[in-house]
């Protein structure tokens, strides 16, 4: 299975003691909170909460592109801008809502606070832009809530050992936010999104994509890896760890969304949950050093390998963010590797927990790109995925035919969660 590596948060553990009834913590994504408008809607949602009763946490991103234009800006200075500088400058973009947020609950005649992740005692280690965090020392935010404030974190970010600002990778606030949920033994993380749940493939992408009542780990851990980036794949294997129960949910409304649960062996599971697609890797073919050599240089590096495609007696086919591209290149150089590297090709990948008990899905799979005269690539497969890699151009037509073929429409019947 195609995860990254397990996060260890010893600090959780010892902060996580006895969990307290009625701790939620809601994350809201960039779109939630990207006009004074917005702010104000989700202030309003923390105060309800509040209201309600529970201990509130509200983790938010930066607004809208915030991180984006940070980035940009960055590049303007900088051809490779320094890491320790930019997650000094990214960072901001979470500090500016999460204080505008703080402002407009205490303007609703709530008492809240607006902490950084480093004020809040969320620890990582030291790789910046993709830090992990090791530990949370909640003692801060147990305070605020014990005086009945609204805790607002900054999303993305914490401080290393070396009281350094790090972030967490882009999408990394919903790990902030899952990580405070298994910190705090808070009943739930509520993450706030500008879509109504996990779909059946990127709305954007499908027109009569369809909303999941409920969705495994497993299946959600294959999903972000493959590229639903509706939750990063780091939050899901952090919630899967720590048994955190995470619920995916419209910030524009309050139906319900979709919950990411345990395998429940009684539920009858479609064949399929979902198709989904990234444009982000790059696919590199490298001859020269063995597995046991190349593998190990890449992780020192911080190069997160996504699927090891293919493997020969000498040669090796792997894939890698594109965001890594540099840092790879280099790897691969200092190895004395001969190597080459393609960014033209898209991964598909289907995904389903009930996979396991359905056959014919390859068959069916690969007849619908068959007919649609596609010739898929490094084809891998795990338990309850099957992925293979197009060309960029045949991408979206691949996800809309597979889709389709395994009825996964609008005018199907809803799964039962
Ligand atoms: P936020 O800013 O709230 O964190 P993101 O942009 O990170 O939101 O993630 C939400 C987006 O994920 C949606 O707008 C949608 O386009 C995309 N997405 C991709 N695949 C899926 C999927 N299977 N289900 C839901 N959303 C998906
Ligand atoms: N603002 C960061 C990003 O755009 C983190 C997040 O949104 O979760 O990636
Ligand atoms: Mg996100």
């Amino acid at each position: 299975m195609t995860v990254s590596e397990q996060t260890l948060v010893p600090g959780a553990g010892r902060t996580a003691a006895p969990p307290r009834l009625g701790t939620v913590v809601m994350k809201f994504g960039g779109t939630s909170v990207g006009d004074p408008e917005r702010i104000k809607r989700v202030a309003g949602r923390l105060v309800a909460a509040r209201e309600a009763g529970a201990r509130v946490v509200g983790v938010v991103s930066a607004m809208g592109r915030t991180t984006d234009e940070l980035i940009g800006l960055a590049r303007e200075v900088a051809s490779r801008p320094d890491p320790r500088e930019l997650d000094m400058l990214l960072s901001t973009g979470e500090r500016i809502s999460c204080a505008l947020v703080a402002m407009a609950a205490r303007e609703l005649g709530h008492e809240a606070i607006s902490l950084t992740g480093s004020q809040a005692g969320i620890i990582t280690d030291s790789v910046h832009t993709k830090a992990k965090i090791v530990e949370v020392r909640a003692t801060r935010i147990n305070a605020a809530l014990d005086r009945a404030q609204i805790v607002l974190v900054a999303g993305f970010q914490g401080m290393s050992a070396t009281r350094d600002i790090t972030t967490l990778g882009r999408g990394g606030s919903d790990t902030t936010a899952v990580a405070l949920a298994a910190a705090l033994g808070a009943d739930a993380c509520e993450i706030y999104t500008d879509v109504d749940g996990v779909f059946t493939a990127d709305p954007r992408v499908v027109p009569d994509t369809r909303k999941l009542a409920a969705v495994t780990y497993a299946e959600m851990l294959e999903l972000a890896a493959a590229g639903a980036k509706v939750l990063q794949l780091r939050s899901v294997e952090f919630a899967r760890n720590h048994g955190v129960r995470l619920h995916v949910r419209s910030t524009f409304g309050d139906e319900p969304g979709t919950w990411v649960i345990e395998e429940d062996e009684h539920v009858e599971r479609a064949a399929i949950s979902g198709v989904t697609h990234t444009v982000e890797e790059a696919v590199y073919r490298v001859q020269g050093p063995t597995p046991a050599v190349l593998f190990p240089a890449l992780a020192g590096a911080h190069v997160n390998v996504d699927t090891i495609i293919q493997t020969s007696s000498d040669v090796i086919v792997f894939s890698a963010p594109l965001e890594d591209r540099g840092t790879t290149a280099g790897v691969l150089d200092e190895l004395g590797a001969s190597w080459s590297e393609r960014d033209d090709l898209g991964k598909v990948s289907i995904v389903g927990a009930g996979m396991k008990s359905h056959p014919g899905v390859a068959a069916r799979t690969f007849t619908t790109l068959r007919d649609l005269r596609i010739e898929p690539q490094f084809i891998s497969t795990s338990p309850i995925k099957i992925a293979f890699y197009v060309p960029h151009g045949e991408v979206e037509e691949a996800v809309r035919a597979l889709h389709a073929a395994f009825e996964l429409g609008s005018d199907t019947e809803v799964r039962r969660g």
